[in-house]
């Protein structure tokens, strides 16, 4: 299963006890592995990894899902399956519910499959680093092992020092600091 966990939710940890009902071991890949500190993917790759790892632990899936590896993008989109597959153990099929990430598994001979999302409107990582932003309940959103990983490296003060970063670049000595 492909995606950028930005950041693990209740709704990726569904379908991975789904598609955990039709498969023996689930590879779990963090894409877009290279980049962090932006609005859209304020997480690094190991940031996400802890959360997924510890938050598999917690539901008792960790056995299940013992390859957790980070993937950086290609510029190329063609030649971005051979990457995948370069950086993972043999997979017999891939999930993801990417348009692109389908499209180009399916160009590539992979039997790439789609699980249903699970109420949507909550559980996206838009809506989560919206209340994140905004003040708002976000930890009703995602396992409480992600809770606690977000809260630990201040993922939220994070997301809000970005948000100023196009119009703040310099702190003085004395302003609120990282
Ligand atoms: P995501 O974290 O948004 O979603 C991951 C998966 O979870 C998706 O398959 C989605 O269907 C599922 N999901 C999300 N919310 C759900 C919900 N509420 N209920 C059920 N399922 C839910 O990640 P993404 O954007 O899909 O990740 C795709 C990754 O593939 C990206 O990192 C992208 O950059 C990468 N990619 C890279 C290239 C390249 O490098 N050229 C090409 C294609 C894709």
């Amino acid at each position: 299963m492909i995606g950028r966990y930005q950041p693990f939710h209740k709704g990726h940890l569904e379908v991975i006890k789904n598609i955990l009902k039709e498969v023996d071991d689930l590879i779990i890949g963090i894409g877009s592995a290279q980049v962090s500190h932006t609005l859209d993917n304020p997480f690094t790759a190991g940031e996400r990894m802890t959360m997924i790892s510890n938050a598999l632990k917690e539901e008792g899936l960790a056995e299940r899902c013992c390859y957790i590896i980070p993937i950086p993008d290609v510029w190329n989109n063609a030649l971005w399956v051979n990457h995948v597959k370069s950086l993972t153990p043999h997979f017999d099929a891939a999930y993801t519910g990417n348009v692109l990430a389908l499209r180009l598994l399916r160009e590539g001979g992979i039997d790439a499959r789609i699980q249903p999302l699970f109420d949507r409107a909550k559980y996206s990582g838009t809506e989560i680093r919206r209340r994140m932003l905004k003040g708002e309940d976000w930890e009703s959103l995602v396992p409480p092992a992600v809770v606690k990983v977000v809260k630990s490296i201040k993922g939220v003060e994070r997301l809000k020092d970005i948000t100023k970063s196009d119009k703040i670049t310099y702190l003085e000595p004395g302003d609120a600091s990282p």
